[in-house]
């Protein structure tokens, strides 16, 4: 394979790409110059033209083991050969399933006890709200359908996972987001405001805000609460404080709400745990994940289910079965390969060398940037970092959108070998786990210097 294509070549794709090919959130804007990405090695991207950058954001937020892992590509040949596809449906099953099931009950929180097997994460959304709903109906409480999320989430591109998804520009063009669906301020510990006087913390606050709206709808009305541990690309990396998720969790408890984690960025050692929310040790009553579970090499999400739940699954008589299902649920090349991933993940350690990695990033970027009057927040747990660039400090004012700061910051870390994205002003940081500690030190410095070069 040689990625020493020709201009021509380029050209022709592009004038291809733009005549027939639609891209997720498509604007032609976005692809006035694009890149052609031909070749993955390690934690580098190279281009069409040969040009060789560092992959600042692992693909999307899932090339957590780097590109180019022999182990990957041939446990999928593997079973490829062996048996390219076998259904989940109707009584089937297969080895590489159950093996990937069996050793998710091993890594999960203690809550989570079976697993369901999707195509990605907006399909394990839609699952997790189907499946809540379907849980409290099997139970009697067939009114406990709404959905609460918070603002600046990400949840997906599915219609469920949209009208769950905080961000209102996801659906504002599409029209309104499904009924049942309500959404509560973000913990956002940099932006969070409380009343004057109230002496709550932040995290005490915002989590306050679920029982207000739990109470406001209606316990018997609420089948669940879905939130990220750690807000992603919605948000633009926010973490919550430490005392957010326990209170939520204690809150689900008392109204008898599912709490559903959004595991699909922060799962699979992301930010230095095996799970977000093993930051809290908090148990969640539905998991959802995706993305870093084969390292982007082959579409796979999911969700895992309390035992409680699995239970009402098991107990429901045939013709009220969970009719729910996909063609691709459990795709046995997909299980191969997760498994595959999460063997490098334990076996080389990745997990607990994204935590160092991630606290070498934040202590450079804090170190060189913390006085900058244009360097609001540098935030980050594990290899999962947000740097949060405002018009004025002391105000938190943001840029003018007119500005175009994040866009042009973002072509200055291109200029300077490091792609990644930025939200709309706050710089993403999610590099494969695998990244060499010279390397986070030059994504450091790169992000460093175009800062200083852009403002
Ligand atoms: N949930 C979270 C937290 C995500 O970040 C994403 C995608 O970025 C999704 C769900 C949707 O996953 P997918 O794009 O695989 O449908």
């Amino acid at each position: 394979f040689s990625h020493a294509l020709s201009s021509l070549d380029k050209a022709d794709l592009v004038t291809s790409d733009r005549r027939h090919l639609l891209h997720p959130q498509h604007h032609p804007s976005d692809s006035a110059d694009p890149f052609v990405w031909v070749h993955g090695d390690g934690v580098f991207l190279t281009d069409i033209d040969g040009r060789r950058v560092i992959d600042g954001l692992s693909g999307m937020w899932n090339v957590s083991l780097g590109h180019g892992r022999r182990e990957l590509v041939d446990a999928a040949t593997r079973q490829l050969s062996r048996l390219a596809f076998s259904t989940a449906y109707a009584g089937a099953t297969h080895p590489p399933a159950i093996a990937l099931a069996d050793r998710l009950a091993g890594l999960v929180p203690p809550s989570i006890h079976a697993f369901y097997f999707t195509s990605g994460g907006g399909e394990a959304t839609d699952s997790s709200i189907r499946t809540a709903r379907y849980y409290w109906r099997a139970l009697g409480k067939s009114a406990k359908t709404t959905v609460i999320a918070r603002e600046l989430s990400y949840h997906g591109s599915t219609l469920g996972a949209a009208s769950a998804t905080g961000v209102a520009e996801f659906s504002e063009v599409f029209g309104p987001r499904l009924p049942g669906f309500h959404h509560i301020a973000s913990p956002y510990p940099y932006r969070f405001t409380s009343a004057p006087g109230d002496r709550r913390s932040i995290g005490e606050a915002a989590a306050d805000l679920l029982e207000e709206a739990i109470v406001r709808i209606g316990p018997h009305n609420v089948a669940a609460f879905i939130a990220e541990p750690i807000q992603g690309g919605g948000g633009g990396i926010i973490v919550p404080t430490d005392d957010y998720f326990p209170r939520i969790r204690a809150i689900c408890d008392r109204y008898d709400v599912l709490l559903i984690a959004d595991e699909v960025i922060t799962g699979f050692g992301r930010t230095g745990r095996w799970f977000g929310l093993d930051h809290w040790g908090v148990r969640p009553d539905i998991m959802q994940f995706a993305k870093g579970i084969t390292s982007g090499y082959i579409p796979l999400g999911g969700m895992g289910v309390s035992e409680r739940i699995k239970s009402v699954l098991d107990g429901a008589p045939p013709e009220r079965r969970w009719w729910h299902g996909y063609t691709n649920s459990a795709h046995p090349v997909a299980c191969a390969v997760a498994l595959e991933t999460i063997r490098v993940l334990d076996e080389e350690g990745l997990v607990e060398r994204a935590a160092r990695q991630g606290a070498r990033l934040l202590q450079h970027l804090r170190n060189a940037l913390a006085d900058h009057p244009n360097v609001g927040d540098i935030r980050g747990q594990g290899l999962l970092v947000g740097l949060e660039l405002v018009a004025d400090r002391p105000s938190k004012e943001r840029f003018a959108a007119s500005d175009a700061i994040g866009e042009r910051v973002r072509r200055e870390l291109l200029k300077r070998g490091l792609y990644t994205r930025v939200l709309p002003d706050i710089i993403c940081l999610a590099p494969p786990l695998v990244t060499p500690e010279q390397v986070i030190d030059q994504i450091a410095d790169i992000v460093v210097t175009s800062i200083e070069a852009v403002l």
